[in-house]
């Protein structure tokens, strides 16, 4: 076998798809839910078409620090009022990233072309810290804003998926205030990036991450940016930023469907309000629900414990 990174000949060993330190930090999610293969199974996600040497040395650097920044601000929950913020190392969260999709699309199958000799020094490279500039990332937090608990769907804290739809306007074309009653924008188109070569969207918990990788030679890059920056509820992630406060990057709806990137001004966001206004100002029952559902957690974690 190929090393997916050194390209050396050698044995394959399992490389986990998400870091096993950041599903460590989650037992009580034992599951894994496999969309493309049409399978539930226990077994982590994993790949296993990297040789010992990279695995276990050359790129485990970035492991280290996506347990550090997960386990830091994320394994808790938290309230739509909550100001979040955070310290990063941008580098390390594109390196992050951009690891866990190529994981990903490898298992998949994919075109990894994207993947090229460039990228691939980069994730090796413990002691490259310049960020690439044709990656673009952006953080939010992620609230059950909705009246709906979220074991209802399943224990999902970690989920990702590659190319999230993106909406180019709001979901809701009109509100009536005297009656509530809520009018849907029927054709709502995809916003389209020039020279984006693929995307990914990653939830862990608490927080979620978007990553954009762009042609190199692209031009529009700036301009991508400065539209993703306006018409997406999160942080985009600088060169040179140390810290940021995360912007609630959830609605009621896509709280739950994670996939779906809603634009700021979505009307979505005053529904949900409207809803809970109109519920005395809190979901008593799911705030009774949660409690009772973190209990039955922690018999989970205690039933399925992760060990090396
Ligand atoms: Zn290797």
């Amino acid at each position: 076998m190929k090393c997916a990174y050194c390209g050396k000949e050698a044995r394959g060993t399992r490389e986990h798809i998400i870091s096993s330190a950041i599903l460590d930090l989650f037992p009580e999610c034992y599951i894994t839910f496999d969309d493309a293969r049409n399978a539930i199974h226990e077994a982590d996600p994993m790949v296993k078409d990297v040789c010992a040497e990279c695995n276990n040395n050359r790129i485990s650097y970035i492991d280290s620090y996506a347990k550090e920044f997960i386990s830091k601000y994320f394994v808790k929950k938290y309230k739509e009022d909550d100001v979040v913020e955070i310290e990063y190392d941008y580098t390390l969260i594109q390196k992050m990233l951009l690891k866990y999709a190529y994981n990903d699309m490898r298992s998949r199958k994919e075109d990894c072309s994207f993947f090229d000799e460039e990228i691939l020094e980069y994730l090796m490279d413990i002691n490259n810290n310049v960020p690439k500039d044709n990656i673009t990332v952006m953080c939010g937090l992620a609230v059950n804003v909705s009246p709906v608990p979220d074991s209802m769907f399943g224990n999902m804290k970690l989920r990702w998926c590659k190319s999230p739809f993106l909406y180019s306007n709001s979901t809701i074309r009109h509100i009536d205030y005297n009656t509530g009653e809520v009018f849907l924008n029927e054709d709502i188109k995809k916003e389209e990036f020039p020279d984006l070569r693929l995307s990914y969207a990653f939830r862990f918990n608490s927080v979620q991450l978007l990553l954009f990788c762009w042609d190199k030679e692209s031009t529009s890059i700036e301009q991508n940016n400065i539209v993703l920056e306006c018409q997406y509820p999160y942080h985009l992630l600088k060169k040179g930023e140390k810290q940021a406060i995360l912007p609630v990057c959830t609605d009621e709806l896509n709280y739950h469907r994670f996939d779906h990137i809603h634009v700021k001004w979505d009307g979505l966001f005053e529904v949900g309000l409207m809803r809970k206004y109109a519920s005395g100002g809190k979901y008593e029952y799911k705030e009774l629900c949660e409690k009772e559902w973190l209990e039955e957690e922690k018999k989970i974690s205690k039933e399925h414990p992760r060990g090396k």
